[in-house]
């Protein structure tokens, strides 16, 4: 549904409420149209107003630091939140082992301040580089440890305005490898997370450091890019486990091109934006790695970037 010009009238909120807004902007890939609106929430209080009082014929759809998206070329229908500023960002020691932070908070930000407490745990999360709403919508891991592994509770706020408590003691999240059952107009805006005992903050730091440092020898980060395009055919833990990128390689398709998207030469798994690639060039290369290594080996590989909005019309 586009929404009708001139737009409907929003209901008042405190936060910033943008017609129009491009997106591209906000995703690693810089690729993809325009929001109807796009809406910066000043806290939940905000959100859970704005929402209660939103036509409900009009979509929502959160937006972290899109650090696993494609938005397609045609925008996004209805309204786009996005969790920004430093009410969405805070990180703050509430156990003895346990943080309380907000969804907007870079996973990165939360994995330092645990370290500055002496939380171990939780260093994980530094090699990815979304923000914990994304990281919990997708279940977001590396290093043998997923979210779920951290997360003691969570909260959020329906399409309907509704806040919602999940875990410890409240309904149960049931999540998988990059996966997670939360209903898709579900908006994240805050996590308690409990790491797994105490150490020197030095010591944790130097650790995050030595992972940063690993990620950017492999990965091509400083691309504009999504992360691992296709999930591993087979969840972690798995004996002889396929991972996507042999596949790819092994289907020739490292550096394959169409239009402005290359399959990272670095990392094959990777699909890079090389300038100027639309997001139709991205997900038409993602096809073709896709069928290719269908023929190669057999394998039907699954998106793991999500890829959101409209087909561009002509
Ligand atoms: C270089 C690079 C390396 C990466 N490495 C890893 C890795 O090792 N492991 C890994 O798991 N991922 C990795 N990723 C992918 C990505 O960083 C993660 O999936 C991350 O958790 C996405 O967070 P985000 O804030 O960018 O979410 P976005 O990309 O903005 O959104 C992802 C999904 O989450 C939803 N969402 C976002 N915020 C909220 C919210 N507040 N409430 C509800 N839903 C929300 C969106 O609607 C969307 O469906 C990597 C990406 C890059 C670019």
């Amino acid at each position: 549904m586009t929404l009708p010009s001139p737009l409907p009238a929003f209901p008042p909120a405190r936060g910033k409420l943008i017609p129009g807004a491009a997106l591209a902007p906000y995703t690693w890939f810089r690729v993809g149209g325009p929001a109807d609106a796009l809406f910066l929430p000043e806290d939940a209080n905000d959100l859970a107003g704005f929402l209660a009082a939103l036509d409900p014929s009009v979509p929502v759809t959160a937006l972290g630091v899109g650090s696993n998206l494609i938005v397609r070329d045609g925008g996004i229908d209805g309204v786009v939140i996005r969790l920004m500023g430093r009410a969405w960002g805070e990180v703050m020691k509430t156990g003895e082992l346990e943080l309380t932070a907000g969804a907007g908070a870079l996973d990165l930000a939360v994995a330092r301040a645990a370290g500055k407490h002496g939380i171990t745990g939780l260093e994980f999360l530094s090699g990815i580089p979304g923000s914990l709403g994304g990281a919990t919508r997708t279940n977001a891991g590396c290093y043998g440890r997923e979210l779920k592994d951290v997360l003691v509770r969570l909260e959020g706020i329906t399409r309907t305005g509704e806040r919602r408590t999940y875990g410890d003691g409240h309904g149960a999240v049931h999540f998988s490898y990059r996966h997670s059952d939360l209903p898709e107009d579900f908006i994240v805006t805050r996590l308690v997370l409990r790491g797994t005992g105490l150490d020197d903050p030095a010591e944790i730091a130097a650790q995050i450091d030595a992972l940063q440092a690993r990620r950017a020898e492999t990965q091509p980060i400083r691309e504009k890019t999504s992360g691992s395009t296709f999930a591993n055919p087979d969840p972690p833990g798995t004996p002889d486990q396929r991972s996507a990128w042999k596949l790819i390689d092994a289907a020739g398709c490292r550096g394959l091109k169409v239009g402005g998207a290359q399959v990272s030469p670095m990392h094959c798994n990777f699909l890079i934006n090389t300038g100027e690639a639309t997001a139709a060039d991205l997900e038409a290369l993602g096809e073709l790695v896709r069928a290719r290594v269908l023929e190669h080996s057999g394998v039907s590989l699954r998106w793991e970037v999500r890829r959101i909005g409209r087909l561009q019309t002509a």
